[in-house]
């Protein structure tokens, strides 16, 4: 194993995120719809609106966190941070520009930080949830942030005692 770098094991029942920007909600409910069996051996959550028609469609116990223009995207990239949320579908739409455009560029990069599989759409969807990964366990690769904050604060001092 890389010493900069730390395991995280995500379980065979996967925590995942189901996120559609307005013009590809409906996309994202087929698709929910269309893999309902595997979705539901797993945990569920979604920023508001998405989570509220997943759930009124399909039927499926999915968790909503805020609206994304509220502040759901960052609730999200938070849970990802806390290795609660390990998967993410994002149908984001590719032809409008959103209000919170830097919550969503904010998620992305947190996604690819902690090494979580992420579509942003529906080929890669397909994809991911025909891995025979999902019904595994797997280790994710993540930085080793107390380590890199310790070298940080070991350079930073060395810079100080230069000056
Ligand atoms: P919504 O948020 O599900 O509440 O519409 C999605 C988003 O725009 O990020």
């Amino acid at each position: 194993m890389d010493k900069d770098y730390t395991l995280v094991t995500m379980q065979k029942q996967k925590s995942i995120a189901l996120i559609a920007h307005d013009n590809r909600k409906q996309d994202l409910i087929n698709w929910v719809e269309n893999n309902k069996e595997t979705l539901r051996k797993h945990f569920l959550c979604g920023t508001g609106t998405t989570a509220k028609l997943i759930s009124e469609q399909t039927q499926l116990p999915i968790t909503a966190y805020n609206s994304g223009p509220l502040g759901g995207d960052q609730q999200i990239g938070s849970r990802i941070v806390e290795c609660k949320i390990d998967f993410m579908i994002f149908f984001w739409d590719p032809l409008a520009a959103q209000p919170h455009d830097p919550d969503v560029k904010a998620l992305l990069r947190i996604a690819s930080l902690y090494d979580i599989p992420v579509a942003t759409n529906q080929s890669t969807a397909d994809f991911l949830i025909a891995s025979p990964l999902m019904e595994a366990t797997y280790e994710r690769k993540i930085i080793d942030y107390a380590k890199r904050i310790s070298n940080r604060a070991e350079e930073f001092g060395k810079d100080e005692k230069m000056i």
